[in-house]
């Protein structure tokens, strides 16, 4: 059973041999729905990780309502 597993970036569930891209970051690898999911996350992978600002924080809550189910 392949691993469940969430793209940081769009916050999509996938299991992991779905994964469109994967990316290592600091000793651990993320996946990603789609290669434009990766591209965003390596330009700034701390934006997508622990510490969230609350203006990106609103910013995703706007991109959850527009993409739930579909992502891209
Ligand atoms: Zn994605």
């Amino acid at each position: 059973m392949p691993e469940r597993v969430r793209d940081p970036v769009c916050g999509m569930e996938l299991e992991e041999d779905q994964a469109a891209a994967t990316y290592e970051y600091k000793g651990k690898t993320y996946y990603f729905c789609a290669l434009s999911c990766r591209e965003e996350f390596e330009r700034d992978p701390e934006k997508y990780l622990g510490k969230e600002t609350e203006e990106h924080r609103r910013r995703r809550g706007r991109f959850w309502r527009g993409l739930i189910g579909r992502c891209h």
